[in-house]
């Protein structure tokens, strides 16, 4: 029996450019695109480098380092999914490697500070592989 759709996950878009993301994910490893020209490093999947625009670029496998840029505690579920969650963070984690990306860090109990080191976990919700971290 699956749940009805206001109760379900709401899952990511996997298709397109961001495909070989969730893919990644989900074999285990945290990638991310780094550009041929200028080096730049960035998530999420785009087209073009977002520092110089050219269209030639890797995937690279990010290390899982990382640390904690910001965050905010949620206290409230937008989407009755997350009801169950809640109090929850959604947190601005920077990659050992460049690129930043919105997550949560997993981490109950613990004092949340800037800067904090933070290590890689991959979590599946709803069959759906999620980059989530932990305090390092
Ligand atoms: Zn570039």
């Amino acid at each position: 029996m699956s749940a009805a759709p206001e109760q379900a996950f709401p899952l990511p878009d996997t298709t397109g450019i961001g495909a070989h993301y969730w893919n990644a994910l989900r074999e285990g490893r945290l990638d991310y695109q780094c550009c041929s020209r200028c080096h730049s490093a960035w998530l999420p999947a785009r087209t073009e480098c977002p520092k110089c625009l050219a269209a030639e670029w890797t995937w690279k496998i990010a290390s899982g380092k990382a640390t904690l840029i910001s965050w905010v505690i949620y206290h409230h579920a937008y989407h009755p999914w997350f009801a169950k969650k809640l109090p929850y963070n959604v947190s601005v984690v920077q990659l050992a490697e460049g690129p930043r990306l919105i997550s949560n860090v997993v981490a109950a109990g613990t004092t949340l500070r800037i800067d904090m080191p933070l290590q890689l976990i991959i979590e599946r919700e709803a069959d759906v592989a999620l980059a989530r971290f932990k305090p390092a």
